[in-house]
């Protein structure tokens, strides 16, 4: 197999396969974001995806194929790939509110009768807790967004997720970044002391490789990764691990259960069918299915990513940046390459463009660049400081003397 980078196989822009879909190929200097698309699959996550397509598996059986390999990959017990991690999110949701209780299984988003709340801290809410919410989750906020109202220093603590539990508490959400407070192990040793499991929202939290371990390592009952982010799998995939019980719940929750209980033997490592008085219908997860060709590809993209073969890339990123920095040196910008937090890190380019002397706005510059052909979409994260971002891992090579050109003809 091949590991490095060049594995990354692009195809050439003038024979596109989007144009017999009346679609123009952009230059993505984004990054591996989802409404663009998500990240390059490696030439050997997509021969997985092919030649998984050749035959057919009981997709239970598959999906305990790749718990086995993430629980080895995540240090948990157990693990399911899901339609992202969004997915993974309603999933492990759904498994804490219903467990194997097959009237909950079957009620679920409605959750009359049984505790459905879940803590979260009010500065860790964001789009994407909807995900959490649509199992029938219903959220109770703790702590203040003092920073952004300038009323003080302090973030959330401990004892305000201690201070709301009640009967109908039944979790705790935590969304993980390196400056998430308070830590993630302080929130765990709360929990523990109420007997109520931890969702982990670690989507983007990769690299570093260390979090595929670490985080799960807090005592944090479930994680949920994205597949289509930096582990570059299949941008319809993520992953949910944690503990067995409830990846078991989940699975059941997400997997077609048409067939009788009589000839149902699902892997053991996978689904205690012991819980179960009987083979529960379609689940709240049915709609977030996930192929088989899609979690092949996924594991085949997570044991890539596992390995550092990633970092193979990491001195193309930045020649390539180097290159865009240098054909823009007489530009009216200031460009510099930003440094990554952490060696597994790829670098960033940063744009700053002297938008008096140009007379435009980073926002019509960006405007601009989307508009002109072929589109180029460049990272808008830090428009609100007037800086365009250039993402480096999802341009193709040959796109770099083009992007270089059209970003020249825009900043001079
Ligand atoms: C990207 C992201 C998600 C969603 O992940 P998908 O794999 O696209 O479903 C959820 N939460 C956070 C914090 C994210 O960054």
């Amino acid at each position: 197999m091949q590991l490095v980078g060049v594995a990354v196989k692009f195809v050439n822009q003038t024979m596109s396969i989007y144009q017999d879909f009346g679609l123009e190929p952009i230059i993505n200097a984004s990054g591996a974001v989802t409404r663009l698309g998500g990240s390059p699959m490696p030439a050997a996550v997509l021969d997985a995806f092919r030649d998984a397509a050749a035959e057919w598996v009981p997709l239970e059986q598959m999906q305990a194929a790749a718990s086995r390999k993430i629980a080895h990959h995540t240090g948990t017990e157990a693990g399911l790939v899901a339609a992202g991690a969004a997915a993974a999110l309603t999933l492990g949701t759904a498994a804490i509110l219903a467990g194997h209780d097959l009237r909950r299984i079957e009620s679920l988003p409605h959750c009359d009768g049984f505790p459905n709340q879940f803590l979260i801290a009010r500065e860790q809410r964001s789009g994407y807790d909807h995900a959490i919410r649509a199992a029938g989750a219903r959220f109770v906020e703790v702590g203040f967004n003092e920073i952004v109202a300038g009323a003080g220093g302090r973030r959330t603590e401990p004892w305000e997720y201690e201070a709301a539990v009640t009967e109908q508490t039944a979790g705790i959400v935590y969304v993980f970044a390196p400056d998430s407070k308070p830590d993630l192990a302080a929130v765990v040793e709360v929990a523990r002391r109420h007997n109520l499991p931890v969702l982990v929202d670690a989507a983007g939290e990769l690299p570093p490789r260390s979090n595929l371990k670490d985080i799960a390592a807090t005592g944090a009952d479930l994680v949920a990764f994205s597949g289509g982010k930096s582990i570059r799998g299949p941008q319809s995939t993520g992953i949910l691990c944690g503990r067995k019980a409830l990846i078991s719940s989940a699975a059941i929750q997400m997997l077609d259960m048409d067939d009788h209980f009589e000839l149902w033997d699902p892997p053991a490592n996978l689904i205690d069918r012991s819980q179960l008085k009987g083979i529960p219908r379609h689940g709240i997860g049915r709609g977030s299915k996930v192929s088989k060709e899609s979690i092949v590809a996924l594991l085949t993209a997570l044991e890539l990513f596992a390995s550092g073969a990633y970092d193979a890339d990491l001195p193309r990123y930045h020649s390539n940046l180097t290159t865009i920095q240098d054909a823009l040196a007489d530009a009216k910008a200031d460009c510099r390459i930003l440094t990554p937090a952490h060696k597994e890190m790829w670098p960033l380019l940063e744009i700053r463009p002297d938008c008096s002397a140009l007379g435009r706005s980073a926002l019509e510059i960006c405007r601009s660049l989307r508009t002109g052909s072929p589109p180029i979409y460049v990272s808008h994260g830090r428009l609100h400081a007037g800086a365009l971002i250039i993402n480096p891992t999802c341009i193709h090579d040959e796109s770099i003397s083009r992007l270089a050109e059209r970003l020249k003809a825009e900043l001079c």
